[in-house]
């Protein structure tokens, strides 16, 4: 039962709300609109695999990942789906071609060593362009387009599926002049390279909160991430989003403990009362942050709020439960949930979602319902 597979450290993955969440966008976005889903990093930790099954009875239009082994790690698992692959390593073009799997291609450079790769071994490729409107972290920009045309013309073993630029401040209503900049820099790059192509290329820019805030840049595709998950994005949320994956762990041990009394590595954490405190098994291996460490985390039991108290360690933290009664050993503790937003935990130690969800440790069972 579900029950019995709880105990200890699990990550719980409700699939009805992943199954909502892609419908709230589906209903967003106009029918011929595809929908790209970001798969890479474990499916934002969700476990790649699994959920991209999932995406496939859900009929996501695309797939995107970082790394070509974690394009392959899905093909072995017989997904089907195209698949775009965001940063693969030169050493993994025959595994790309033997997977077909679908590479970005970032530079005159790098297009030029794919190109001629693909030339030597015969093969065929559908790639996709990144062009850098203002991210400025991979793509081609506006000087390196006189050569890339040149690069398209000389290796037609590159068939280009899309091209694609990324908003570098799409949740903030601050960034929105430069957004629309980047948009409009997007579509002059995107046509002058269409105007040399057979067929028109797919296009695409906007990720969760581009979906939300520029409805009107949907284009031809969308690439789907962190809203999927159910996951806020600067208060750029709908109350129809769920959260998908819930942390939670167990009580192994309650302790009575005397004010004054030190907790845990280097004694940083002390009882400011008599008191007790529960040690969880949940640790830094786990991808519990030790930054949440001395109060700066809190999880929920039995409802109520307990925070951290001294260092959390490789495999257990312990939290002050001196305010609660009747707390037992065995009891459940929700580390990141609906009731306990990731958000908030994150905030708590200036950093974002995406890097807690992405920490969760593989050896963190995942189980699904
Ligand atoms: N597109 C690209 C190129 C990305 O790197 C990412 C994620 O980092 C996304 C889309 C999805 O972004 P989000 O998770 O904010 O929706």
């Amino acid at each position: 039962s579900l029950q019995e597979k709880l105990h200890g450290t699990v990550l719980e993955i409700n699939l009805n709300a992943l199954r909502n969440n892609f419908s709230f966008y589906k209903k967003r976005l106009a029918p011929s609109t595809k929908i790209m889903v970001m798969v890479k990093a474990f499916a934002y930790g969700g476990g790649a695999t699994e959920i991209a099954h999932h995406l496939a009875q859900l009929k996501a239009d695309y797939l995107a990942v970082a790394y070509t082994d974690e394009g392959v790690a899905l093909r072995n698992d017989q997904i089907q789906l195209p698949i775009m692959v965001l940063n693969p390593a030169p050493e993994s073009f025959g595994n790309l071609i033997r997977n077909k799997l679908e590479p970005v291609v970032y530079s005159c450079r790098f297009f030029a060593q794919l190109g001629a790769y693909c030339k030597s071994s015969g093969a065929r490729l559908a790639v996709h362009l990144d062009l850098d409107t203002g991210m400025r972290r991979l793509g081609f920009a506006e000087e390196d387009l006189e050569e890339l045309l040149h690069l398209i013309g000389k290796f037609p073993e590159l068939e280009i599926a899309s091209f694609y630029t990324h908003l570098a401040g799409a949740d903030e209503a601050l960034h929105e002049n430069f957004s629309r900049g980047q948009a409009e820099l997007f579509m002059q790059m995107a046509s002058r390279i269409s105007d040399i192509l057979p067929d028109t290329p797919l296009r695409h820019i906007l990720n969760s909160a581009g979906i939300i805030r520029y409805p009107e840049y949907q284009m031809d595709m969308v690439r789907l991430g962190i809203g999927l998950y159910g996951i806020e994005v600067n208060g750029l949320h709908d109350e129809a989003l769920q959260p998908v994956s819930r942390l939670k762990t167990t009580i192994s041990q309650i302790k009575l403990l005397k004010k004054g009394d030190t907790v845990g590595y280097g004694r940083k954490g002390m009882m400011s009362a008599d008191g007790k405190i529960a040690t969880i098994a949940l640790g830094y291996a786990d991808g519990y942050d030790r930054r949440f460490s001395n109060g700066k985390g809190q999880v929920m039991i039995h409802g109520k709020i307990a925070s951290v108290i001294g260092n959390v360690c490789m495999d257990m933290t312990m939290v002050d439960i001196s305010h609660l009664e009747e707390v037992q050993e065995g009891d459940e503790v929700i580390v990141y949930g609906k009731e306990l937003p990731l958000k908030d935990q994150a905030a708590a130690i200036g950093t974002i979602s995406y890097e807690l969800l992405t920490n969760i440790s593989s050896r963190v069972k995942r189980v699904y319902y």
